[in-house]
């Protein structure tokens, strides 16, 4: 059996999803309620493999909420994480993805070093930030999408905004390695992440946003950031193809401009239809065949008995893991979204 761990992205929508989840009593509860309440497993489901294998799953929503971030709420996204894990692992759940700012609490705040929740000690390995098949498909919607803009890649300047994360420096490698980009600009805050980077890919160009936004013929939106920001459509080329791959979704509102293209970054459709309510609750546009990519991994994870935290770490995800479980992304009958 797999698991996922997932959140939803705002207090608001937080509120408006708990009635339909069947939980009344939390919908017009305020933050300090969310803070408290505990991780619930709220839909079971099975999905089938184009291979004709099937599995079963479970997803856990942690009640965390990026307003306790923007809140100064840590110690209490801390425990979202750490008590949702220790949900799936006492629910025997084999494999189980750290959804959206899942993993990123759990890198950011070293939660390896509190592994004992309560009577549970965790066992890591049964847990992936699924954040290797999220870079591959990224990747994937890359070069489509440059494709279909008739860009080529070999020439196209692309800036990865949130480069030096584990997203981020994976889609870096795999541009500068599959596809040799003509120009990679890096956009990060934290300086000396950057130049590591840098040295690491021996190239790119370490650029202020808003100096790298208007020379980038592809942007790679990976920041993890729990608001999103605004970018003035009118200052990038045309064409300009935008991956938004943020959770929730970096860019606050889709840009509707004439020549700027934006894909929903890191979601994957299935070839066949699965029996969950959840994908609706977020929103997905084909609720019962696309889900984020981090989740897919866990399911790729379980349909190839890899029980394995495949995704673990921050910033090792080499292009070979990438090729690893893109083929089996593939096996299974996954593809990246690619539309518009
Ligand atoms: P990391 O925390 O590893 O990396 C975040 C990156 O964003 C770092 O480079 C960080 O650098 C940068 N960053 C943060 N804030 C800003 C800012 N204000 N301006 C510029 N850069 C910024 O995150 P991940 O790589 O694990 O995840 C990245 C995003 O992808 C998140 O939004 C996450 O929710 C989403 N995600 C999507 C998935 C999917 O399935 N679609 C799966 C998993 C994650 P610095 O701090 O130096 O600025």
């Amino acid at each position: 059996m797999f698991g996922l761990i997932g959140h939803l992205t705002s207090l608001e929508h937080a509120q408006s999803v708990a009635e339909a989840l069947g939980y009344p009593e939390y919908a017009n509860q305020g933050l300090d309620f969310w803070c408290a309440a505990p991780p619930q497993i709220v839909d079971s489901f099975h999905v089938t493999s184009v291979t004709g294998q099937t599995i079963e799953g479970k997803y856990i929503e942690s009640c965390f909420l990026p307003e306790m971030l923007l809140n100064r709420r840590i110690k209490a996204a801390i425990r979202k994480i750490l008590n949702a894990m220790a949900l799936a692992q006492k629910s025997n759940i084999q494999i189980t993805a750290l959804g959206g700012f899942s993993s990123i609490i759990f890198e950011e705040f070293n939660l390896k070093d509190n592994a004992q929740v309560r009577n549970v000690e965790l066992e890591f390995e049964r847990f992936t930030t699924g954040n290797t098949h999220t870079a591959y498909i990224i990747c994937r919607q890359v070069e489509a999408g440059a494709k279909h803009l008739g860009l080529d890649l070999s020439q196209a300047t692309v800036a990865v905004c949130g480069a030096t994360g584990d997203i981020g420096s994976a889609v870096c490698r795999w541009l500068d390695q599959k596809n040799q980009v003509g120009e990679l600009l890096l956009i990060a805050r934290n300086r000396e992440r950057l130049e590591n980077l840098q040295a690491e890919l021996g190239r790119g160009k370490i650029m202020e946003l808003q100096e790298a936004l208007p020379q980038a013929d592809i942007i790679v939106w990976v920041a993890s950031m729990p608001k999103g920001v605004e970018i003035e459509a009118a200052t990038l080329k045309k064409p300009c193809l935008i991956i938004d791959g943020g959770y929730p979704k970096n860019l606050d509102s889709k840009i509707q401009s004439q020549g700027v293209h934006v894909l929903k970054g890191g979601i994957v459709e299935h070839s066949l239809d699965i029996d969950w309510q959840i994908m609706e609750i977020v929103n997905m546009d084909i609720p019962s065949r696309q889900m984020f990519a981090c989740f897919a991994e866990a399911i790729l994870l379980e349909f190839e008995g890899w029980h394995t935290n495949f995704s673990w770490g921050r910033n090792q995800i080499t292009v070979a893991k990438m090729e690893q479980i893109g083929q089996a992304s593939v096996k299974h009958g996954f593809q990246p979204l690619l539309a518009w």
